[in-house]
Parts: C-alpha cells; structure tokens; sequence
C-alpha cells in the first residue's frame, strides 16, 4: 500500500484527515434536497464556503427564519459528527471504552421515547445508537420539515436542544479519551476546529445549558474568551 503523501506533506491536517480516512462516516451522511425550502441556503453555503470566520458562518443570516437555519446547520453537524464516530471507530472499541465517558463524567443511553429506563453501553455502542436516534429525528419531516410553507412543530427547538445536548457527549468522549491518537494522526486540528465550531452555533442560540457542557467547560471558556477577544478586534458586537 502505498504511503506518500498521505500523513503529513503539504497537505493541512483537515484535508489529510478526510483523505486518510476516506469520509467514513459510521452512518449514511444525511443530505436536505437541493430542491427543498433549504435550496437558498444550501446554495449560499457553496458560494461563501471557507470565506468568512466561524463567528460570520455560524450567524443567522438576514432574512432567514431561525428554525429553517437551525435545521439546516443541524443536519452539518450530524454529518460532523457522523464523520468522527467513523474516524475513530478503530481506537474507540468496546475493549478500550466499555462506558461512555469524559473525564469523570460518564453517561447511560436512554433516548426518552423507545428506550426510557437508561442503558449501560460501551462507547462505541452509545455513539451508534445516539447518531441512529438523531438520525430518525433528523429524517422525521413533521419535526423537521423540508416542503417550503410546510410548519415548524410547536416543540421545535426544544427537541433540537436534546439533540445538541447529547451530541456534545460525542465530542467530549473523544477529547478526553482520544485526543492523543487523533493528534498522532494529524487530526487534532481538524478535531479543534469542528469542535469550535460546534460550541459557537450551541453559544449562538443558547442550545445546551452550561451544566451540560461542564466536562469540556476549560476549552469552551477559552474558546469562547478567544471569540470576544477576536469580536472586539474586528468591532463586532458581542452576541449571546
Ligand atoms: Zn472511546
């Protein structure tokens, strides 16, 4: 098999980490029609791709409605994470971690509708069934509508919450267990940037309570003090 130019090289950590690993997503990715109430945004996504700074991407652009936009940036960072699940689905086995932790931080699945008294599962086995169940929220067209015109549900972004909640153990699992073997592969600077980008769209429309987020509260606070400091530089205000 041959190895050149597939670690390191010329290539930016990002793009030799999809390259290395072949977008092997642990699902399916998930696509919104391009024929859907989301085809403006899919649309000017393309054109303003790499172009602005996380803070500008993650913004509601003007215009548009805030559930149209935290449907559409959901549907991305499930494919994120879906791409990381896969991405570490060979050092993160049922030998290496048989609870889904972060720290001291550890978790049971229960997704509150099939499945209410919660599960003790490995985290390979809890990230699987956490991407099934965002999944069929996600595919769900009365939760998550894509006719133009067709009604948001009443419970929108409540249940939009519960999916960024549990999204986040994702992250913090693998900072906390994986973090060495993803930067030995030049992943690191990848991991840091989806991960950044997570926490401004989840600091954006306030999507996760600050007790949730505790296992990874010194990177979110540096993240987020970096953000102010970078906001005062371009003089922006400050928002959430
Ligand atoms: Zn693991």
């Amino acid at each position: 098999m041959a190895e050149a130019g597939t670690i390191g090289g010329s290539s930016p950590a990002n793009s030799a980490w999809r390259d290395d690993r072949k977008m092997a997503t642990l699902l399916p990715p998930r696509k919104l029609p391009a024929d859907s109430r989301y085809a403006e945004l899919i649309n000017s996504r393309q054109k303003t791709l790499g172009s602005l700074d996380l803070a500008a991407q993650v913004r509601l652009p003007t215009g548009c409605s805030e559930e149209e936009w935290l449907a559409f940036n959901t549907v991305d960072l499930f494919n994120e994470l879906n791409l990381l699940a896969g991405a570490v689905s060979d050092i993160c086995t049922e030998q290496t971690c048989a609870t889904m932790s972060a720290g001291s931080y550890a978790w049971q699945w229960a997704d509150g509708d099939k499945v209410k008294t919660p599960q003790q599962l490995s985290a390979p086995k809890y990230t699987e069934k956490l991407l099934v169940w965002v999944e069929s929220q996600l595919a769900d067209e009365t939760f998550l509508p894509v006719q133009p015109g067709q009604p948001f549900p009443p419970n929108f972004k409540k249940g939009i919450k519960v999916i960024y909640k549990r999204l986040f153990r994702i992250y913090a699992h693998v900072f906390h267990n994986h973090f060495k073997a993803m930067a030995e592969c030049d992943a690191d600077a990848h991991l840091n940037h989806s991960f950044k980008h997570f926490v401004y769209f989840v600091k954006e429309f306030d999507l996760v309570e600050d007790s949730e987020l505790e296992p990874m509260a010194e990177l979110i606070n540096l993240l987020m003090r970096k953000r102010a400091q970078e906001a005062h530089q371009q003089g922006v205000p400050e928002t959430g």
